[in-house]
């Protein structure tokens, strides 16, 4: 894929890269791995005070990074806003916790006969991060914050289609008074994956992205023994119970379906309603969805703006397409407006079962499916009837249907009457196809160090005398 900036309003190239050579991608790693020998040195209180400064910067630049968000990829100029905030905020969280995180933790010196015994966590070097689109900051920020701040270095290597976010990203921190080289943005195209990844200086990976791209990264990396962290696609169920606020649940089912124009990998995207209140949660959904605006990202009063890519459209006809001759039912939308840009209206699709792939595959973008069931054990067995386990939902008042749902569904996340959001707080990830490993919390911060345990016995003074 050209690295460009291409504007999916109107389908406009704005701006050409080109993309690094391998005797640069080279140079880049060798300044990385030199930036590592005196960075992993700096003391948390060091690296906090840069990390803060990066997020005044953020909160500085917070107009001009997001209508360059919005004109990369799509998304709308609130959305875009309130990304750079939660940016800002994912700096300041681990500004400010990472020394807790990290701290050594004593074992019992006893046990191992030891005087003392604990275990640390160190910085391992050059991380590399192979980011997607859809939340062109936050993704990378929820990379670079976190290990950054663990004392690695980081290399970015940011989908073709948002290069100037992604240079962006390698100027906040250098700006932010962070030593040279210890955040770099490597324009590169995804073939070069395996040159930085096999390259020994580099000591492990993280990717956020599809499925096939995630088991690529994982096959170099587990031939070259290196750690990977995974987070891959999702198609979230959000399960509603007739004890559910019904209003409540349809008008969050509706956020969380169309966030970043449905593009998200934690969004609900398959909606299970009990029989007994399907009829109304439906009618109360559709309606939510059909007053949606449309239109420009820039303008205030729109809710959806284009998708990022026109693959992205076509696959989403696709699915639809699919699941209409199969026999599912359009209840709002269905087809693409006529006219530039990449756009699709939000649509529901009812009477949906497991031949049609829009089932059993990633919808990005706004379209939803809803499905009814009879009982609890249906509803759990096709929460779980997906490759994927990110995120999920459910909805009810009852103590002991949210316990089953705790216990039973096949997720890294469950959110209870409420829709899956990321906070830095929680641990960030999920299981099956959606991949492995977490981001954010203190488990995010721990991926890439090495665990080392101390062991200290009685200094031994009859070898002196
Ligand atoms: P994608 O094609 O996998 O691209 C993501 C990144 O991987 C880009 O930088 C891309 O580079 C690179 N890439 C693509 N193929 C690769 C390969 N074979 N080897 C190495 N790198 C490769 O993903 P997308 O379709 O643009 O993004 C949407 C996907 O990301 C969805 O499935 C979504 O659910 C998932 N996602 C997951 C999370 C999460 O936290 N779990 C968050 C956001 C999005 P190029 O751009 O140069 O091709």
């Amino acid at each position: 894929m050209a690295i460009a900036t291409v504007n999916p309003t109107t389908g406009e190239t704005l701006k050409t890269f080109e993309a690094l050579g391998d005797a640069e991608i080279r140079d880049r790693i060798a300044r990385a791995a030199a930036a590592f020998t005196s960075y992993r040195l700096t003391t948390f209180e060091q690296r906090a005070g840069w990390m803060r400064a990066a997020a005044d910067l953020l909160d500085a630049d917070s107009e001009q990074l997001a209508q360059l968000m919005t004109t990369e990829m799509g998304k709308t100029v609130k959305a875009a806003r309130a990304e750079v905030a939660k940016c800002a905020a994912g700096c300041r969280f681990y500004a400010d916790h990472a020394a807790e995180f990290l701290a050594d933790e004593p074992a019992d010196a006893g046990a191992v006969k030891a005087v003392e015994a604990y275990a640390c966590y160190q910085p391992m070097g050059p991380v590399l991060a192979v980011m997607p689109w859809n939340f062109p900051m936050w993704q990378a920020m929820r990379f670079a914050a976190p290990a950054l701040m663990a004392g690695n270095v980081g290399l970015l290597k940011h989908a073709s289609n948002v290069p100037q976010t992604a240079l962006y990203m390698e100027e906040l921190f250098r700006r932010a008074g962070f030593p040279a080289d210890v955040f770099q943005t490597l324009l590169a195209s995804a073939d070069k994956v395996e040159l930085i990844l096999t390259d020994p200086r580099v000591v492990a990976a993280t990717l956020t992205g599809s499925t096939p791209a995630g088991r690529s990264v994982a096959a170099i990396g587990g031939k070259q023994l290196k750690k990977t962290v995974l987070e891959l696609g999702g198609s979230d169920p959000s399960v509603v119970m007739p004890s559910a606020d019904l209003a409540k649940s349809a008008a969050v089912a509706v956020t969380a379906r169309v966030q970043n124009n449905g593009q998200s990998c934690i969004a609900a995207k398959r909606f299970l309603v009990h029989a007994d209140v399907a009829a109304e949660w439906t009618r109360l959904f559709v309606e939510k969805m059909q007053a949606l605006v449309v239109g420009d990202p820039t303008d205030a009063a729109t809710d959806i703006g284009p998708l990022a890519t026109a693959s992205g459209v076509t696959d989403l006809e696709d699915l639809v397409d699919d699941a209409v001759q199969k026999g599912a039912k359009v209840l709002c939308g269905g087809s693409r407006p006529a006219g530039a840009g990449w756009f699709y209206p939000p649509t529901v699709l009812a009477d949906v079962d497991e031949s049609m792939e829009i089932w059993t595959e990633e919808a990005f973008g706004p379209v939803a499916v809803v499905r009814t069931f009879a009982d609890l054990d249906e509803a759990v067995r096709l929460a779980n009837d997906t490759q994927f386990g990110l995120g999920s939902n459910f909805w009810t008042d009852d103590p002991a249907e949210q316990q089953r749902f705790v216990r039973d569904a096949e997720a890294g996340m469950v959110f209870l009457n409420g829709m899956t959001t990321s906070y830095p707080e929680l641990p960030f990830g999920g299981l099956k196809n959606s991949g492995y490993g977490r981001e954010l919390a203190a488990q995010g911060i721990r991926e890439f160090c090495n665990v080392k345990s101390v062991w200290r016995g009685e200094a031994s003074k009859g070898a002196e005398e």
